[in-house]
Formats: structure tokens, sequence, C-alpha cells
């Protein structure tokens, strides 16, 4: 049952939610109050699961949007449905996100067109449409999930690098455009999480650097993460609702790293 409830009254849209830290994001704002709009691929039945699940559990109203993040006009009817069907977006999470691991010669363009479409430009476009509405409410956060790759490289993920420290600028950017309107602009930049996004790349990465499965793991994942764990998924929901939240209003523009101490390195 929800606790505080510090965010009842507030809506919040939660992009690629349907799995991962995205749900775990949006079961955090709707434990606290908010009504929520999830977002993303999947089978339908297990989607309208958590979608009920979110309403069931915490007492809230959940929509669901299939809006394509490749998709501009998708992403603007979606957010539109959000205003709709929600009365308004109070915290946008752009969090959809993929991943392709290859070196750079070999790196498919088809590849690299989707990944800065769905992990970069599709952020512009939400927040292109729900700033209005908060300007207009003169209330809003708008939470980045970025990653350490906003602030240092690996090799072999030169679009997701390089999509990821775009979202650094744009949050930074749009936080000073913002600023003075009561809406903060904030990216979590999370270490190696245990979510399907990253499970599925360790297939690549064993191709990519001739390793085993255990080497990825300990070797590659959590070679650079000093705690030697997986950042949870419940630690980065806990993160956006105390950014969502009043206590936080001063905090805007921020690149906050969540990742057991990977880029003090
Ligand atoms: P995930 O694969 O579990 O979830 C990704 C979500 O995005 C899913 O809901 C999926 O359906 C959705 N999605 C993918 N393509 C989409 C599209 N075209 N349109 C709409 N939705 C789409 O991955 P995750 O690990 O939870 O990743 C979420 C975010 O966190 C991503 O931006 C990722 O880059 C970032 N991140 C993840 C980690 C990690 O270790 N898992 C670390 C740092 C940052």
């Amino acid at each position: 049952m929800p606790n505080t409830e510090n965010l009842r009254g507030k809506t919040a849209l939660v992009t690629g939610s349907t799995s991962g830290i995205g749900l775990a994001v949006a079961r955090a704002l709707a434990a606290e109050g908010a009504n929520v709009m999830i977002n993303g691929f999947g089978e339908a039945d297990a989607i309208e699961k958590e979608r009920a699940g979110l309403e069931k559990d915490f007492g809230v109203k959940a929509l669901y949007s299939g809006a394509d993040m490749t998709k501009p006009d998708e992403i603007a009817a979606m957010v539109a449905a959000a205003e709709a069907g929600l009365g308004a977006v109070d915290i946008l999470v752009n969090n959809a996100g993929i991943q392709f691991v290859s070196p750079v010669e070999d790196f498919p363009p088809e590849k690299w067109d989707a990944i800065i479409a769905i992990n970069l430009s599709a952020a512009f476009h939400a927040v292109r449409a729900a700033v209005p509405g908060m300007k207009a409410r003169k209330w809003g956060r708008i939470i980045n999930t970025a990653s350490a790759h906003a602030l240092i490289a690996s090799p072999y993920k030169s679009a997701y690098v390089a999509a990821k420290h775009g979202i650094a600028g744009f949050t930074k950017t749009v936080a000073l455009e913002t600023a003075a309107h009561g809406i903060t602009v904030n990216a979590i930049c999370p270490g190696y999480v245990w979510t399907p996004l990253v499970e599925k790349q360790i297939p690549a990465t064993m191709q990519a650097r001739g390793l085993t499965r255990e080497q990825v793991v300990n070797d590659v994942l959590l070679a650079s993460q000093p705690t030697k764990q997986f950042v949870s998924v419940e630690e980065i929901g806990a993160l956006a609702v105390y950014l969502s939240g009043e206590m936080a209003r001063s905090i805007t523009g921020t690149l906050i790293s969540i990742d057991g101490g990977w880029t003090a390195a």
C-alpha cells in the first residue's frame, strides 16, 4: 500500500515502461499516488496485466499507449492522450531505450538510426509536446533515463554512447529554458541494472570480445562497477520519486549517477 503518497493528484507519463526500469519507475510513482500512463512494446495480455495491476495495487488511474518512440507523430499523440485521459502530464519520464553492440566499422546504419531515434530524439519530441502544459500549470518534472554512458564511453557502443551524451546536453538545455516555470529537468545515470536490456546484450558482447557468458558478466559488466553488484530497478524508481517531489524543486539540469561508483573511477 502507498505510504507517504506525496504524488497524489499528479500524473506521470513513463515511456518504455512495459519492462525493466520504466516499469519500476511507473510502479514507484503510482505507489506515491500518481496516475500514470505506461508505454512500450510487448504482449497485449502482459501489458494489460501490468496496467490493471497499477490500478489495483495503488488505487490510481493507469492508461497504456502503444506509441512507437521512433515516430514523432505517435509521440505527440501519446502526450495528447495522456493529457486528455489523465488531465495533464505533470511528470514526464523519457526512459524508452534500446542497445546494440558492435565495432563501429560493422555497426549497421539502421541500428544507429534506431538508437538515436529511441534513446535521444524521442525525448525531444515528448518534451516538446509536454512542456506547454507544464508551463501553463507552472509545475513539471522531466526525468530522462540516461546512463553512465552519458558521462563516459565503452567500446562497441558508439550509437548508445552518442545518444546518451546527447541526452545529457538536452537535459541541461531544457532545464535552463524551463527553470523559471516551476519545471525541473534531470537525467538519471544508472550503471548496470539487471533488466532485459542488459541480458540481451550479453550474447553480442560474447561474440564481439570472444568471451564466455560468465566473463562478460564479471569481467565486462561488473568489472566497471566497484560495488560488484547490479543496480536494482527499485533504486531507480526511488530516485525518480525523489526527483518528482517538492523537496527536489531546486535540483535541475543535473546528471545524477546511480552506478555503484563506476564513474568515480
Ligand atoms: P528494457 O529493454 O527492459 O526496457 C525498454 C523499454 O523500452 C521496454 O518497455 C520496451 O518495450 C520499450 N521500447 C523499446 N523500443 C521502443 C519503441 N520504439 N517505442 C516504445 N517503446 C520502446 O530496458 P531497460 O534496461 O529497462 O532500459 C530502460 C532505459 O534505461 C533505457 O533508456 C536504457 O538505455 C537505460 N539504462 C539501462 C541500464 C541497464 O543497465 N539496464 C543502464 C543505464 C541506462
